[in-house]
């Protein structure tokens, strides 16, 4: 083996969506950082499909940016359909969704990370994880090479001892037709990683031109297209439609048919796939009433023939693959140009990992995407980011950790520490308490600051934000302080809007009320304000009593959050705290009363006995 002549502060493994972020922020902190992977053709591939946000994820890509990350503005550079979903619905749930061209989208980033200060990209296959004396100390390679460093990131994906199935055909890959991370998985279970298996899956990949595009439900994007960043100012690509088909009856008993010829249910995979994001013959099973499923195809790019099957993965054979994807209208003649597959792969239990993404056997290695459990680009860039920002932070014994009412990626991020998975995770507006604090609209808001501090954040674009907060405060002065005259005009606009006035009303007022909208009022001050800040502004009037009603039990979260727990508590001399809370406690290591109770399993009365024990500690 020979040692590379540089020293990296940190190394970052895989550049997915979770190494790109991470090996961003590492770069970006001033940190010498190193990113490997197993293919530079393949940064930042999107491995199923070619899509960036949704319900939920649309959040955590928004908060990202405003950490100071890159995937809102690579999607806004290459994306060729942005919708908001919910639109009609509250902001709290508010989602921006956009189409990428997968092929622009890996040009993108390819050429950012090729050109980032402090950021070197090498292509090699990490084999080992070198550790001592419970440090890690760097990384051997295929190539031969020892690379030293402080901290590592591992984000290998679905590589770990990758296994393919298509119907009884089964290879070793890390996704088709990439090399699967052989050496690395033993090297965890080396390291006494608790290491189990899940599965994915991903739909075939058709060819345009054999298909009726005619018989199919067109699905425009949104005109204009709303960009992700808080930073781009248009989208600039051309943008394109994308088409519903519908499988039926004779599409499910194709399925039903050669249901035994599924790996999925004749017991060959083992692993368990997304609840949420099934197989086709998953969703003929479980749902035998429902006579039809919407499948989206979507363009995989501007300059491609290939359309993405969204909602048709499958694990069978291609020849009943291909008679069910024909079953459709409109896909009678329709060629593959990839058939559909399903991957089963090692993944650490998150419950090993800190809230940092720091592991706890070994000090300076961290784990971020789908390794911990979880499914989705952004999940995976998500902790890419946090993992990578404490990467730098823990060479000098510091940390950041966000909470639960500060960002969905404080929620993935104590979820999976402290409940661990048993299938896929993936982010969903229902797993937040505080759903109306974290909303897209205000991730500058919450966290812009941070990235700041963290050195992430360049002044210029803190400088515009602290701009848009002056504006945004004397937007509302003004909404509090300007009146709506009473005149018969005003009388006769606010009643056709279904609002009596009886009198000169401060458009504060108005604005509380659900039948008006900022847009009724503009007549009535002076405005120069962007949209940006009348909508932020229009937002806090209206879910004024809300907001307040989340911060407030956020606070009385604080409180139990603020006691901490001994590090060397011995939870067997608590009296009444029975034997299964013990072990539970002693594996997932809670620093504090709050992390305690978000143990699966936990009561509120074990959590009580900890606290008393913990008073007459003192
Ligand atoms: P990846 O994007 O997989 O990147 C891993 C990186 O690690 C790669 O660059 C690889 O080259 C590198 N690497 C691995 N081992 C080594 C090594 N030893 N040395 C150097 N580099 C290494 N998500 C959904 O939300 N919904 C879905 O339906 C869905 N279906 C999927 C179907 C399939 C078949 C696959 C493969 C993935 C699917 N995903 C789906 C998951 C989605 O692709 C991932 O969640 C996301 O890409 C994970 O990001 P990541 O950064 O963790 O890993």
């Amino acid at each position: 083996m020979i040692q590379y002549a540089n020293n990296y502060d940190v190394i970052v493994v895989g550049a997915g969506h979770a190494g790109i972020e991470a090996a961003f922020a590492s770069a970006r902190m001033g940190a010498k950082t190193l990113l490997l992977t197993i293919y530079i053709e393949t940064i930042a591939q999107m491995s199923c499909n070619p899509a960036i946000g949704g319900l939920a994820k649309g959040c955590l890509v928004k908060d990202i940016d405003a950490l100071g990350g890159e995937m809102a503005k690579c999607i806004d550079a290459t994306g060729i359909q942005f919708r908001i979903l919910n639109r009609k619905k509250g902001p709290a749930v508010r989602s921006s969704r956009a189409q990428a061209d997968k092929k622009l989208y890996r040009q993108y980033m390819t050429n950012k990370l090729l050109s980032e200060p402090n950021l070197d990209v090498k292509q090699a296959v990490v084999t080992d994880i070198l550790v001592k004396d419970g440090a890690v100390i760097g990384v051997e390679c295929d190539t031969g090479y020892i690379f030293k460093c402080r901290s590592l990131v591992l984000t290998t994906g679905t590589f770990l001892n990758g296994l393919i199935h298509i119907g009884d055909k089964r290879y070793p890959a890390g996704r088709a037709n990439e090399f699967p991370s052989i050496h690395l998985a033993e090297s965890l279970k080396r390291l006494g990683f608790e290491v189990q298996r899940l599965k994915t899956g991903t739909p075939a990949r058709l060819h345009a031109d054999t298909i009726n595009f005619n018989l199919l439900e067109e699905q425009k994007g949104d005109n204009p297209p709303e960009p992700f960043s808080f930073e781009t100012e248009a989208i600039t690509l051309p943008q394109v439609s994308c088409f519903i088909a519908y499988t039926n009856e004779h599409t499910h008993q194709i399925i039903r048919d050669n249901m035994h010829r599924s790996p999925l249910y004749s017991g060959v995979i083992q692993g368990i796939g997304p609840r949420y994001c099934p197989s086709i013959e998953d969703k003929v099973k479980k749902f035998p009433d429902k006579n039809r499923h919407q499948i989206f195809l979507e363009p995989e790019g501007l300059d491609t023939k290939e359309i993405y099957a969204n909602g048709f993965s499958s694990s069978l054979p291609i020849d009943v693959q291909i008679a069910m994807y024909r079953s459709l209208v409109g896909l009678e003649k329709v060629e593959f140009i990839r058939p559909a597959y399903a991957i089963e792969y090692d993944f650490v239990q998150p419950y090993e990992l800190f809230h940092t993404l720091e592991t706890k056997k070994i000090k300076g290695l961290f784990f971020a995407g789908q390794i911990n459990g979880t499914t989705g680009y952004e999940e995976a860039a998500a902790q890419g980011i946090i993992a990578g920002i404490n990467a730098v932070l823990s060479i000098d014994n510091k940390q950041f950790v966000l909470g639960r009412d500060e960002s969905f990626i404080g929620v993935m991020i104590d979820d999976l520490v402290m409940k661990g998975v048993d299938e896929p995770y993936r982010m969903f507006h229902s797993r937040s308490e505080y759903r109306l604090l974290l909303r897209e609209d205000n991730a500058e808001y919450r966290l812009l600051d941070k990235g700041y501090s963290l050195g992430i954040i360049p002044r210029s674009r803190y400088d515009r934000f602290i701009h848009e907060k002056t504006l945004l405060e004397d937007c509302l002065g003004v909404l509090s302080n300007i009146k709506v005259p009473y005149n018969s005009k005003t009388k006769d606009k606010f009643a056709t809007l279904g609002v009596n006035i009886e009198g000169s009303i401060p458009l504060i007022d108005l604005l509380k009320r659900p039948e008006v909208e900022i847009s009724d009022l503009l007549e009535f001050f002076p405005n120069n304000y962007p949209d940006r800040i009348l909508n932020q502004a229009e937002i806090s009037v209206k879910y004024e009593g809300y907001i307040k009603k989340q911060k407030e039990e956020a606070g009385r979260l604080q409180k139990i959050e603020g006691v901490k727990i001994p590090d060397n508590i011995d939870y067997s001399k608590i009296v009444g705290l029975r034997r299964e809370y013990v072990e539970k406690l002693n594996k997932f290591n809670p620093k504090t009363l709050g992390q305690a109770l978000r143990i699966k399993g936990m009561t509120p009365a074990a959590v009580s006995l900890i606290h008393v024990y913990i008073k007459g500690l003192k």
